[in-house]
């Protein structure tokens, strides 16, 4: 497998989580200074939107963990295996989300609980 093709895709997608999440910092910085200016309302709906802002920064980290795993696994020849069953991922798989840590047997077998 070429490997070298999938670090660059990791590299690549974990900049851009970098950037948007420094950008998303400044946002949530906006969100607190307006809550001291709006009404109740519009205080509720920045309260809403910060959650919102959290809850997509969390999985960007987590999608950060996930891809500094994968770039740790191509150093140590550890990539594209899956983590449950240790079988081969599929590399178109492996082509659409570079990260992804489980087969697509595991992985909707997880999914389903
Ligand atoms: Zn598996």
């Amino acid at each position: 497998m070429n490997t070298d093709r999938f670090r660059k895709l990791l590299q690549q997608q974990r900049q851009e989580i970098l950037e948007v999440l420094d950008s998303g910092k400044s946002a949530a910085g906006t969100v607190k200074l307006d809550q001291t200016s709006v009404g109740r309302l519009s205080r509720m709906d920045a309260l809403q939107s910060q959650a919102m802002l959290q809850e997509a920064t969390r999985r960007r980290e987590q999608s950060l963990l996930d891809i500094d795993e994968s770039l740790s696994k191509i150093e140590s020849g550890d990539y594209g295996f899956c983590e449950v069953c240790g079988e081969e991922i599929a590399e178109k798989r492996l082509q659409f989300d570079p990260a992804v840590r489980y087969c697509i047997g595991c992985k909707s077998k997880l999914e389903q609980g």
